[in-house]
């Protein structure tokens, strides 16, 4: 059978729901950006939209000169990048919607350094869309958890501040490496994450595994009529007293599974967080985890989406 070259089937190996080829075909000049938008936030025929002016749905023509479309009876205009990352930026639409295809289609995300050269823009420019598609298009907007629900924490790997002990690479001697391992452990960063059993994730950074900051998180995330599962740490005492019950494995006693009362769900979780850390950055300064955090979240909430990963990020950049 001969092939279709204008609509060429996806190799079962891709991972992309959303090739290259249908990016260009969709998305080919900054006006065919700019319909997405319109069509997202205002006119899903691409037509008609409610005009604030004639107080109901009118029919609106594309303005040639303005990034704007106006209505047919009256003559008002209704602006698609208004309030989007995208307005009183001096990148073209098309390569905004370029970065968001690259970092939505890759299955670990890339760097604003690969971005950089993908996009043929400079490393500032590269670097503040990468973190304003991160930061704003992936943060998390779902509402609380629920049913089985297991929380951890991790530490991560930092990046050691800068100021004091900036040389402890070349540190001799049991002093100065005990001044290196007090930097990395000022270095690593506590991730605390909450994952429901076959569903969504949240997960942010936190200053200290200690005190009231991780059980307060639990309960800004989950919903009371849920099951937690968690280790022993002290931290997660008294949960029980906010949920319907709190299932507690004991890991410090080697018992990692029993029963259904486990933390696999979210180790797998880190396991991967921490692979990707390596794979793309060897280190996260805090400063950016969250963003890497909100990427990485993100991606594992949206898996199984029909829609394409890029479709959704612009769904979102529409909402504001
Ligand atoms: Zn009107």
């Amino acid at each position: 059978m001969p092939s279709d070259r204008n609509n060429p089937k996806r190799g079962k190996a891709s991972e992309s729901t959303y090739s290259l080829m249908e990016f260009m075909r969709e998305c080919p000049d900054d006006a065919a950006c700019l319909d997405m938008l319109w069509r997202e936030r205002y006119a899903l025929d691409g037509h008609t939209a409610h005009c604030p002016k004639c107080a109901r749905d009118r029919r609106f023509h594309r303005i040639a000169s303005r990034p704007a479309y106006s209505c047919d009876s009256c003559g008002r205009s209704l602006y698609p990048l208004s309030g989007t990352i995208f307005h009183k930026s001096s990148t073209s639409l098309q390569l905004w919607f370029y970065a968001m295809y690259l970092m939505a289609s890759t299955r670990c995300g890339i760097s604003a350094k690969q971005l950089e050269r993908e996009l043929g823009v400079t490393y500032k420019t590269a670097w503040r869309m990468f973190n304003k598609i991160r930061n704003q298009l992936m943060a998390d907007d779902s509402g609380p958890l629920r049913g089985d629900v297991e929380v951890d924490e991790a530490s991560v790997d930092g990046k050691p501040r800068k100021k004091q002990g900036s040389h402890s690479q070349i540190a001799i001697g049991p002093s100065r490496r005990s001044e290196a391992a007090k930097l990395r452990e000022r270095s690593r960063a506590t991730v605390f994450a909450a994952v429901e059993r076959g569903g969504r994730i949240k997960a942010t950074v936190l200053e200290s595994r200690r005190g009231p900051q991780l059980k307060k998180q639990v309960i800004e995330w989950v919903e009371p009529a849920s099951m937690i599962f968690t280790d022993e740490w002290p931290a997660y005492n008294g949960l029980n007293r906010h949920f319907i019950d709190h299932s507690r494995i004991n890991h410090s006693a080697g018992i990692y599974v029993q029963g259904d009362t486990h933390t696999n769900t979210v180790e797998g979780f880190f396991g991967n967080l921490k692979t990707g850390i390596r794979g793309n950055y060897k280190k996260v300064s805090h400063k950016w985890l969250q963003g890497y955090l909100n990427e990485f979240t993100w991606r594992y909430n949206h898996r199984n989406d029909g829609r394409a990963m890029f479709h959704l990020l612009i769904q979102r950049a529409a909402q504001v």
